[in-house]
């Protein structure tokens, strides 16, 4: 932390120090000045400028030090409010969260299904509007809107391309759009990388863990976080781990490629191993109609959690695949810990970690140096809502993180 903040400009040194009391959760000043290497002097000008801004308050006594007591710091939870919006063709998801990340209302609502984006948007901003009202929030408390997507990014326009089910928003600006229809600024982030700064956030994980969420709805994703920031790569793409080749002459992809990830292990394959076994689909009441995958999976997944006789191995056999990928990416990228995320992990979260658990430890390249961590998200359903709340709280109130595209968003 010293060795960072040497050099810094006073607003990252600001940030920083927001950052350090949100990851401690209560503080003392001479905590802070321990832990950054900054001077009293320095921590108690910046502590009085956060409190003049009602970021953090003041929030009793804890042990005397030299006959003075400290003063506790924490965050103000209550100052500042985000909303964040999870797209998803079955469900739209809305969360309005607090300074700390916690969920103050939630809405779950019809997803975009066929419906045109500019309908979708507009149906968005009353949605919200009605929410946020219900939820007695002041509106001048608002930071903004965090919006998580499934698909291809190109940030250069803030919009979706290629998602193979999705051609009406291709190259659709949800970005302006629903800025225009709110009023708000709005920041646009695939779903994985938003359930990763989600956890990184809520989860109070320090500034120095290097960590990967794996997400999983429909597909995979792997979101990860760097050095206290998201790591988005040269177009806000990294992390596409269901094209993950772990069977080259496994079957056709519709990426172009053969045996990837998605293909041996996401929810349409449960579902399709699931009726290739005798009975399976009558006795889970399983519809096999490609608008009913995510029910269906999680049926399959419920059962194998139950120790279905039938159900267990499909999951396992997903499990085992996902596994496989994860000591790979852990190879690769030496990660400290990585965090199950996602609707595809409310069922049946147990018996992936399980594998990826026992997998790591036995087939990590690392693991002679150092163990990764492997945990379920304790929010799987709502990740990437409460992520994309996340992500314009991170980045509105860190700006020293270069790759917040808040900023360019910001009205
Ligand atoms: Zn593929």
């Amino acid at each position: 932390m010293a060795k960072h903040l040497k050099g810094a400009t006073a607003v990252e040194t600001h940030s920083a120090i927001l950052d350090l009391i949100r990851s401690s959760g209560v503080v003392s000043r001479i905590e802070l000045a321990d832990r950054s290497g900054l001077t009293g002097a320095s921590i108690s000008r910046i502590v009085k400028q956060l409190l003049t801004e009602g970021l953090i308050a003041e929030v009793g006594f804890g042990d005397r030090t030299g006959g003075k007591r400290r003063t506790l710091l924490q965050l103000n939870a209550r100052s500042r409010h985000a909303v964040g919006v999870s797209l998803d063709f079955a469900s739209i998801t809305y969360l309005v969260t607090d300074l700390s990340g916690e969920v103050i209302a939630r809405l779950d609502a019809d997803g975009i299904g066929h419906e045109p984006p500019g309908e979708v948007i507009t149906r968005i901003a009353a949605e919200l509007a009605g929410l946020v009202e219900s939820a007695g929030v002041d509106r001048s408390t608002l930071m903004g809107i965090g919006m998580a997507v499934a698909g291809r990014q190109d940030s250069a326009h803030h919009v979706l391309r290629s998602n193979p089910q999705a051609d009406d928003w291709e190259l659709f600006d949800i970005e302006e759009t629903l800025s225009s229809a709110t009023d708000l600024a709005v920041v646009v982030e695939n779903d994985s990388t938003c359930a990763a700064i989600g956890e990184f956030w809520v989860g109070r994980i320090p500034a120095s863990a290097d960590f990967a969420t794996v997400y999983m709805a429909t597909g995979f994703g792997l979101g990860l976080v760097t050095n206290g920031d998201i790591y988005r790569g040269s177009s806000s793409n990294v992390g596409e781990i269901g094209h993950m080749v772990l069977d080259v002459h496994g079957p056709p992809c519709w990426c172009g490629s053969q045996g990837c990830l998605e293909m041996l292990a996401a929810p349409a394959r449960i579902v399709e191993r699931a009726l290739e076994q005798p009975g399976l689909a009558d006795e889970l009441g399983l519809q096999g109609e490609p608008g009913t995958i995510r029910q269906d999976a999680e049926r399959v997944a419920r059962a194998a959690a139950a120790d279905h006789e039938q159900a267990l191995p499909v999951i396992e056999e997903s499990a085992f695949y996902l596994s496989r990928a994860l000591v790979s990416v852990t190879n690769l990228l030496d990660l400290d810990q990585i965090i199950l995320a996602g609707p595809g992990f409310g069922a049946a979260g147990e018996i992936y970690l399980r594998r990826i658990w026992q997998d790591l430890e036995r087939l990590s390249f690392v693991r002679a140096v150092h163990p990764t961590k492997v945990g379920l998200s304790k929010s799987s359903d709502i990740s990437a809502a409460l992520g994309a709340a996340s992500l314009v709280l991170h980045s509105r109130l860190t700006p020293h993180q270069t790759s917040s595209r808040m900023a360019l968003a910001a009205r």
